[in-house]
């Protein structure tokens, strides 16, 4: 029913193959099915949404390991869209999955993946939230997790699941890409399975963000998704399963996929804007947002191929523009996200502002993680609470409040 296919030179590879990049030419692999095998009409598909609704295009065939991911909320942005004057803007709140973020669609898949092909563990480098979700699926499945962490760089609650979730958790002096490189051998090395996103098998589960939002809206399609970037993998799916959509005749077109990333770690939003084939690594990523501190994403050359193919295009956002987009999100929205999830908003304030979005676009923004994630951030930039004396006319006064005072009959 499917293979792997090198995206480079086309070498195949049979699906219960254990390889990560192609034995000739080392290009990524896509997950290729025979599509004239599988049919898949809108009717096939009503009921509530989640990530195995869309089982007919995920490569699992047996009782997958689950939590029961996927069907996050869409909400829509009515004060932030009327701000920047855009009546069709909205959210989908990938931070309300099992563990916290979107990557809880991947694992499900890759771990039931793992299983099938007889692994007996598995392990992933992160920026936090891949670890955070391998934890959790990990003791799902009852297998052994192993994640390498960047030293000092990962957000709190993202190191508390991993280790509550009973992981053996590895700090490495060195960034995100430094970890990858090394969990990459690790693996190979020693039959360990890698559930980083250069792993085809993780990018099946997370395309189904894109089947949702398409779902959602009665199979119209949005004008546009906009992304945060990291390694490029969630960005990459996305597109990769709305073509697939689309190639079943489901949909009828694609959105303009949009990426957004940090302006101290955008080798792809660089290349997008200076029109290289490829992406020139960025040495030493930095930015608040640690989820998408990356300087040498694994999947650029996916991402930069689904940017361009969809019309989309890549933009940077500050620091600043991502705190206050994550402030904005939470006061004005009531949607709680951690700052990588508010680049995409951040990113859709500056194009709409740059008159790249149209008026009359729907645009659906990925928010990736929840805001509890990182709260060493929050706290930081948010005012402390007002200390007072156990009194009401304490706390009156810190309220400003004036006493009315109201007699009784
Ligand atoms: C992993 C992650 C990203 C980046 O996704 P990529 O697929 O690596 O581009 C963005 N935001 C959050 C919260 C993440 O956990
Ligand atoms: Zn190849």
């Amino acid at each position: 029913m499917y293979h792997l296919e090198c995206i480079k030179c086309g070498a195949k590879y049979p699906a219960d193959e254990v390889i990560y990049t192609c034995k000739k030419c080392d290009g990524l692999l896509d997950v290729v099915y025979d599509y004239s095998k599988i049919h898949l009409t809108r009717e096939d598909l009503k009921g509530p949404l989640s990530v195995w609704k869309y089982k007919a295009l995920l490569p699992v065939s047996g009782e997958p390991v689950t939590l029961k991911e996927g069907g996050t909320p869409i909400y829509h942005m009515k004060k932030i869209g009327a701000e920047i004057g855009l009546k069709e803007a909205y959210a989908k709140h990938e931070g309300m999955n099992p563990s916290g973020s979107f990557k809880d669609r991947g694992m499900t898949v890759g771990v039931s993946k793992a299983l099938e092909l007889g692994m007996k563990s598995v392990a992933c480098a992160s920026t936090g939230n891949t670890s955070a979700s391998l934890a959790v699926y990990g003791a799902r499945a009852g297998i052994p997790v192993i994640v390498l962490l960047p030293q000092g760089k990962v957000a709190l609650g993202k190191v508390a699941q991993a280790l509550m979730h009973g992981a053996r958790v590895i700090s490495v002096k060195g960034n995100f890409d430094d970890a990858l490189r090394l969990v990459r051998e690790l693996c190979i090395e020693n039959g360990i399975y890698l559930l980083n996103s250069i792993n085809p098998y993780r990018l099946e589960g997370q395309k189904t963000i894109g089947f949702e939002i398409v779902d959602y809206f009665g199979w119209e399609v949005p004008d546009r998704i906009i992304l945060p970037v990291g390694n490029a993998g969630n960005i990459t799916a996305i597109y990769k399963g709305l073509n697939e959509m689309k190639k079943l005749g489901i949909i009828d077109r694609i959105p303009k996929m949009t990426g957004i990333q940090a302006e101290g770690s955008a080798p792809i939003a660089k290349a997008i804007k200076s029109g290289a084939a490829n992406i020139s690594v960025e040495e030493h990523p930095e930015t608040v947002a640690t989820a998408i501190r990356i300087g040498d994403p694994v999947n650029a050359v996916k991402a930069l191929n689904a940017i361009r193919k969809s019309g989309g295009t890549a933009e940077t956002v500050t620091d600043e523009e991502i705190l206050n987009a994550q402030k904005m999100l939470a006061v004005k929205e009531g949607i709680g996200v951690e700052p990588a999830s508010a680049a995409s908003v951040a990113g859709l304030i500056k194009l709409r502002n740059m008159g790249v979005i149209e008026d009359d676009e729907r645009v659906v923004c990925v928010v990736t993680g929840h805001l509890l994630k990182d709260p060493e951030t929050v706290i930081k930039n948010c005012d402390k609470p007002i200390e007072v004396e156990a009194s009401e006319e304490a706390i009156e006064k810190v309220l400003g409040i004036k006493k009315m005072k109201v007699k009784a009959k």
